[in-house]
């Protein structure tokens, strides 16, 4: 079966090609992509001639399904076919005003999909998928009800990264039963996740999604109970050059004091915040911490705020779970930094979470356990790739509905 990816940005266009066996396992059979991108339809004959000049597909038929990692739509969330069900573009336009950057362009795509591979199955999974069955109280803000209705609440992100590290811990916890119903959850629901149907105990996972853009989820048998990011990725912990958990009232309080429009506090928000407005350095993590061990307080001060943000949630998981049993580094900042997880992980063996300072210090990029022999929480580092996350789900889909 091969499965192509497709990664829709305002004016990008990055595809990989996966072939999965019999046996559900995947080989990267071809990337590729490109920027600038005016015609999303001219960027997909290009890419299928580009696959079929590298003999990976003969023709359109060669392809079993197409998958889409959209962001949040409205009033619409899961993995769900985007070549029949109307409701996929409808959900991504009416929440363009949330996630400008990349609603339109998947909407766009999504269309041009259509035109281009008539009878190809197309899947959209939704970022916020991995949320839908958090419990209501964890995804409301105090607002005004019109709010609410308009679509005021938390929808959380990284929902394929943090559903797979959720999958991949449970695996080498050795708890399969919960692994397989994770792999599961968005043909079947979280029904066939409950520990309590199987007499085991609750499996608890806090998964540290840190990169470019970064979100804490807390997950009790494979279903989140809760996320650091809220109505948009402009929340949560310190962003590459994004702003995270802001106090409301600083919108207005900028407005009036500095002289600055709307816009211009929605633009330096998404492009001037983040460890970049912290640390005046840069919004890449190794340029700021390579600042920092030069002695420049603000970018050692980016990287303490950073850490302070993933304590503080990683603290909000512990307390909503009564424990946890792995914590999982992934992207990344998580994947490569021994010296911030060190950081993130500092003076909590009193609950019960100890690092093993020489595997966490030799590991970087790769899956591995880090934590202590005595720690009684495993500490894991899975490394993320979301577009195979998004290529397995989307087989899973197509199957399911076959
Ligand atoms: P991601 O969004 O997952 O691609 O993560 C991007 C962030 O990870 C950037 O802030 C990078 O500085 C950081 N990162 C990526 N690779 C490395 C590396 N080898 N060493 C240190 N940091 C890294």
């Amino acid at each position: 079966m091969n499965i192509l990816v497709a990664n829709l940005g305002s004016t990008s266009f990055k595809f990989r090609l996966f072939r999965f066996d019999g046996a559900g396992a995947a080989a990267l059979l071809a990337k590729g992509g490109y920027e600038r991108v005016t015609d999303y339809g001219k960027a997909i004959d290009d890419c299928l001639a580009e696959l079929q000049a590298g003999g990976h597909v003969r023709s359109p038929a060669d392809l079993h399904g197409v998958g889409f990692k959209t962001v949040l739509g409205k009033n619409l969330t899961g993995c769900l076919r985007a070549d029949t069900d109307e409701r996929v573009i409808a959900a991504l336009d009416g929440f363009k005003e949330i996630a400008p950057a990349h609603n339109p362009p998947y909407a766009l795509g999504i269309r041009r999909f259509r035109e281009k591979l008539p009878g190809v199955p197309l899947v959209a999974l939704f970022e916020t998928a991995f949320y839908q069955w958090m419990p209501e109280a964890a995804t409301r803000y105090a607002v005004p009800q019109a709010w609410y209705e308009a679509g005021v609440r938390r929808y959380g992100f990284h929902g394929a990264s943090h559903k797979f590290a959720a999958e991949r811990s449970a695996e080498l916890l050795g708890r399969a039963d919960i692994a397989e119903r994770v792999r599961q959850l968005y043909q079947t629901g979280p029904a066939s996740v409950a520990s309590a149907a199987t007499g085991a105990k609750p499996l608890r996972v806090i998964s540290c999604h840190l990169g470019g853009s970064s979100s804490v989820t807390g997950i009790r048998d494979g279903v989140a109970v809760g996320t650091s990011m809220g109505l948009s990725p402009q929340s949560g912990l310190p962003q590459n050059n994004r702003v995270g958990d802001l106090d409301s009232a600083a919108v207005p309080f900028v407005m009036k004091t500095l002289g600055l429009s709307l816009a211009e506090v929605e633009r330096q928000m998404t492009k001037e915040g983040g460890l970049l407005g912290l640390s005046g350095v840069g919004n890449d993590l190794r340029d700021v911490r390579a600042a920092a061990q030069q002695g420049n307080a603000r970018a050692q001060l980016a990287l303490d705020v950073f850490v302070h943000s993933a304590r503080h949630w990683i603290g909000a998981y512990l307390v909503e779970l009564g424990g946890c049993d792995a914590l999982v580094f992934t992207a990344g900042i998580g994947e490569n930094n021994p010296d911030l997880r060190a950081a993130i992980c500092a003076n909590l063996g009193g609950l019960g979470l100890e690092l093993d300072p020489a595997k966490n210090g030799a590991l970087r990029g790769a899956e591995g356990e880090i934590s202590a022999a005595a720690s009684r929480t495993k500490v894991f580092v899975i490394p993320a790739n979301e577009e195979l996350v998004v290529a397995r789900e989307t087989l899973r889909c197509i199957s399911a509905q076959n």
